[in-house]
């Protein structure tokens, strides 16, 4: 399937309608910023601030410049229509000066950790993108709505479900939308799972197979739980498998289970776990089996139906995903995900929308992800009835 070419009003007004679904009936290109000498996107970067309406990209500042700002997040905000890079916050001073040339961010744009609140008198920062250890979730997403930002949290959404309430009621309290960076909602060969799913394109849904592993490199300190912790395969790309199995069947599980991997290493998984299988229980009678793994490397998204089955692999990738049907290959293109993903969150604020990745969910993976734990440590299936009712329904427009 290819993507044709929109312009950034018809990108907007796309969005509005809640079309990020539906990759069937064609789907939305992104307008490349590419190409621009330096010079230019600092002149844009200047006049940005002071346009108004649909007419003005709105800023984001990213917090935390590691592996995934350096190598996805910040390279994709040179592909988006609706927000751009406008300032960035680390407490390495030679991080701040490859940045601010590499992407014509002017000093006032730059903060540290501690100068971090006066983002607040800052009109170029609209939207605060907390890339962080997952520790440090809670905090900088508070703070950033204090200081009257939009935020974007990075998943894991935070430790726990009280932390998860706390940021949520922060940006109630503040009157500012917060999401997570679930770029799978954005990304069509996932969106059609969502659709075929929760559609029932190929009869009920009766089981579903989520595996996402990798072998974690052992100098990754807060992924393995050390240093300011955080970490493990189940919060960092277990979470997928959760969510993958959730929007493919379009409900909410009401009991999981869990049985955690023999522990081959003991030095490297002494604080978190290596692996884990769990299962996730539907009302209608629906499994869906799950692995993740710091230790081996799977990567597959699969439905199996009363009439057919449909699979992704790789599911979860940043590119490069494939998809297949008892009927055949699915015939999608692979699209830039976190630059449909920001500028699917700067359209809500533009439109005053809400987006389809809250907080809420965000809480409600940490409230399965809790429960997932428990169900390890007792051995017992846990009921999750009570966890954040919040479903991404789009793929089926009303
Ligand atoms: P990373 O370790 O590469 O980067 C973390 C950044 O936080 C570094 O720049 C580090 O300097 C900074 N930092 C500030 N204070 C710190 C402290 N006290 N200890 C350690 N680091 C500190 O991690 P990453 O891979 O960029 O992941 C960051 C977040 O993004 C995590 O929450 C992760 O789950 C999430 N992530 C999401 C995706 C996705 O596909 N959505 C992909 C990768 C990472």
């Amino acid at each position: 399937m290819k993507y044709p070419f929109f312009s950034r009003r018809h990108f907007i007004h796309q969005l509005g309608a809640a079309a990020f679904m539906a990759p069937a009936v064609g789907s939305l290109a992104l307008q490349s910023c590419q190409g621009k000498s330096g010079e230019s996107k600092a002149e844009e970067a200047s006049s940005e601030t002071t346009k108004t309406g649909a007419e003005r990209k709105l800023g984001i500042a990213l917090v935390g410049l590691g592996q995934y700002s350096e190598g996805e997040l910040a390279p994709a905000l040179e592909k988006t229509v609706n927000c751009r890079l406008a300032g960035i916050v680390t407490s390495t001073p030679e991080k701040a000066e490859k940045w601010k040339k590499k992407y014509n961010i002017p000093d006032k744009n730059v903060y540290d950790y501690k100068t971090f609140d006066q983002i607040a008198d800052n009109p170029d920062i609209d939207i605060v993108y907390v890339v962080l250890p997952n520790s440090m979730h809670a905090e900088y997403t508070t703070r950033a709505a204090k200081a009257g930002k939009h935020v974007i949290c990075e998943k894991p959404m935070a430790m726990n479900a009280e932390e998860c309430q706390q940021m949520i009621d922060a940006c109630k309290q503040a009157n500012r939308q917060l999401s997570i960076g679930y770029r799978l909602h954005f990304e069509p060969h996932n969106q059609e799972m969502m659709r075929l799913g929760q559609k029932e394109v190929f009869g009920k849904v009766n089981r579903i197979i989520a595996h996402n592993g990798q072998v974690q490199d052992a100098e990754n300190l807060w992924r393995l739980g050390k240093g300011i912790g955080g970490g493990g395969p189940l919060r960092d790309v277990g979470i997928y498998c959760l969510q993958g199995a959730i929007y493919t069947k379009g409900q909410i599980p009401i009991a999981v289970s869990a049985k955690l991997h023999p522990v081959t290493d003991p030095e490297k998984f002494s604080k978190v776990e290596e692996g884990m299988d769990f299962s996730l229980y539907f009302a209608d009678g629906t499994v869906a089996e799950c692995r993740t793994s710091f230790n081996d490397k799977y990567n597959q998204l699969r439905a199996e139906a009363a009439n057919g089955w449909f699979e992704l692999s790789p599911a979860y990738a940043y590119a490069g995903l494939e998809g297949k049907t008892s009927k055949g290959k699915m015939d999608i293109e692979n699209v830039p995900q976190q630059a449909r993903q920001m500028d699917a969150f700067a359209n809500c604020i533009l439109t005053n929308t809400p987006t389809t990745v809250p907080g809420e969910m965000g809480m409600r993976d940490v409230q399965l992800i809790e429960a997932i734990f428990k169900a390890a440590k007792t051995g017992q299936k846990v009921p999750t009835k009570d966890v954040l009712q919040v479903m991404d329904k789009s793929a089926i427009p009303s």
